[in-house]
Formats: C-alpha cells, structure tokens, sequence
C-alpha cells in the first residue's frame, strides 16, 4: 500500500489557524489533467488516493474524478472537515468511496470557532450533528470506513469533549505540524511533548510520549492512531500536480507530475520513508 494525498484546491470556507494547506498556486488543474496526474501516480506505484484540499467537496468534478480512480485500479478517500455534507451528497457519493475522513478539533463551538474551524456563519461540528453524519454514512455506504482526525494544538490540548466519540472505524490524532512560508507561521499554536502526552492520554489511559506513530484499540470500538511527529506522514500533491516535500517545518516542491515521473520526483523526497509508513495492512 502506497498512499497520496491530492490536494485538489486551496479552497476552503474554514479559517482554520494551525491550516498548512498553503500552495505556491492553490487554483485546481483542468480535470484531464488531474487524470494525468492519476495515471502517473498509478504507474509509479500508489494503490491509494486522498482526495483532500482544502475542502475537496468544492472540487466541481469530484464525482467524476474517483470515477476516473476507481477505473484505474486505486483504492480511493476523501478527507473534508464534514460541514458542507448534505443527505443527497451522502446518499449519491459517500458508496463512491472506500473511507470518509472528517477532521473535527473540538465538538465545544466556541472553541471551534476560535481555532477557526467553522463556517463564515460559526457553523461548526457539534457532538450531535457528528453523530447524525456518522449515522447517515452507515446507512447510505454500510462498506465505508469511517475516519475523525484531530490536531492537537495550543488552543485544544487540554480539551475532552471528543473523548468516548463512538461508531467510528479509526481515530488519528495528530500533532499539530509547525509550518513556515514567507508570511506564514504557525508555530505560537504548537504544543509541548507534555501536552500532547495529555491530550492522548486522554483517549488512551497511560499514554506516553515517544517520537513514533502508535496504533491503540480504543474502548468505544475502531482503533486510535497516534502521530507525534507529521514529517513526511503521506506523499502530498499540490493543486498544481507538484509533488510536495513536507520534511521539517517547511515543505518544497521535488517534481510536477504532468511534465516528471513519480520515480524522477521520489528521487528528492526519501520516497522509502513515506513508503515505509503505508506498507501492509496495519500501518496507520
Ligand atoms: S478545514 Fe482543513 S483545509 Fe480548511 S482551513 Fe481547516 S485545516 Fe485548512
């Protein structure tokens, strides 16, 4: 198993602080280029695409993209932080794919509208409205994995108000990454190993610190993946096709797919690494 995150677009309706989803060029390539960029990473060995962004429900073509996927041979996801969802989407598109990840900090709305993940109008994921999505998933696409994410940071390290989340197949916790561009940084919301040790531990009693990702079976059902440490945690595509290199706080571009192979821009990013981390079934 080979994984890629295509992040389709810059775009979102989110402000969230810690974001590091900031490209060169955050406008989305023409659809038959996307199919390119597809064929290449197929070639050069992914068996798994991400579709991630930004907000991928966004993309206009996004139904006819995992088509184009799925033809190809590849497992495929998408990661959305879940507040554009409607019944229809849920019940025409949600089959299409083989998880839905949705990306939750917090279920406390006012600190969610602090750390910025909510809507322009303070639409945020409530507890409630978590579950009714999680219900609503399970009866349009019983086969599909459902997936929370969570970044730890500054803001919500000391928050519980997502302990005992039930129904889903795979919790990750994340580490907030510290990301710096020209006019960008989002260090003053990281976290000490200690606070993050406790926002874990919350989830997973006797929990403690260590530079490696871990996999825990959680109470509630599913399982709960922790990640400490966010370099090169998957291969990220840019909205441009450019294969992007996120080791340490910064991140640079290693090739594009529509004019390099895979093979020619792995040759800068230590492709074995990211490789390393998705190899076999029980890799988070
Ligand atoms: S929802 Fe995701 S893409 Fe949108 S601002 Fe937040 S972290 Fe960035």
């Amino acid at each position: 198993m080979y994984k890629a995150n295509l992040h389709l677009l810059e775009a979102c309706p989110c402000r969230c602080r810690h974001c590091f989803s900031r490209f060169e060029d955050g406008r989305s390539l023409p659809f038959e280029d996307w199919v390119r960029v597809i064929k290449e990473l197929r070639v050069g060995g992914v068996t798994d695409i991400n579709l991630a962004g930004g907000e991928p429900l966004l993309y206009p073509h996004l139904s006819a993209l995992t088509a184009r996927i799925r033809e190809e041979g590849m497992r495929v996801s998408i990661i959305t932080n879940g507040l554009l969802f409607s019944e229809q989407w849920l019940r025409d598109m949600a089959p299409d794919f083989d998880a839905v990840g949705i990306s939750v900090d917090t279920f406390r709305p006012e600190l969610a509208r602090q750390m910025g993940r909510c809507l322009p109008d303070g639409t945020c994921m409530t507890s409630g409205r978590f579950r009714r999505l999680v219900d609503s998933i399970r009866i349009c696409s019983p086969e599909t994995r459902i997936k929370l994410n969570t970044v730890v940071t500054r803001d919500n390290w000391d928050d519980a108000s997502m302990r005992g989340v039930r129904g889903v197949d795979r919790r990750k916790i994340f580490r907030m990454k510290v990301f710096e561009t020209e006019g960008f940084s989002n260090r003053d919301l990281s976290v000490t190993d200690g606070q993050f040790e406790s926002y874990v531990s919350g989830l997973v009693p006797g929990y403690r610190f260590h530079a490696c990702p871990d996999v825990f079976r959680a109470d509630e059902g599913g399982e709960i993946v922790v990640e400490p440490v966010m370099d090169r945690s998957y291969l990220i595509i840019d909205p441009q096709g450019n294969v992007i290199d996120n080791k340490g706080d910064a991140s640079h571009i290693a090739g594009n797919l529509l004019t390099d192979s895979l093979e020619d821009c792995a040759r800068h990013i230590r492709a074995d690494l990211y490789k390393a981390r998705y190899v076999g079934p029980d890799k988070p």
